[in-house]
């Protein structure tokens, strides 16, 4: 059986990470729940926003790790300050999507 996601109502596919959930009722009887740890895009505009968070994400990752000043000392170097606002910039977006799309 296919777990289905509570929170975006789609089936968690083979290979996307999901969290189990057991929920308890006052009836007694629990059920269990399942949630996407990070659910899919479902439109375009949402897509291109998770696209572009994933981007700023990997951009970053990139930058600490062959920079040899962030390497070091765990100072912010100012490229890397650059990157850390696009990506904030980049997950307000894609969180800003999310919401307008439900
Ligand atoms: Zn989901
Ligand atoms: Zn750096």
């Amino acid at each position: 059986m296919t777990p289905i996601c509570t929170r975006c109502d789609r089936a968690i596919g083979d290979g996307q990470a999901y969290d189990v959930h057991l929920r308890h009722s006052a009836s007694g009887a629990g059920c269990t729940v399942y949630t996407h740890q990070l659910c899919p895009p479902r439109t375009a505009a949402e897509a291109a926003a998770r696209a572009e968070y994933d981007g700023a994400s990997n951009a970053l990752v990139d930058h600490v790790e062959n920079c040899v000043c962030c390497d070091i000392s765990h100072i912010d170097c100012s490229r890397r300050r650059e990157l850390k606002k696009v990506w904030r910039a980049a997950r307000r977006a894609d969180t800003a999507a999310r919401q307008t799309a439900r």
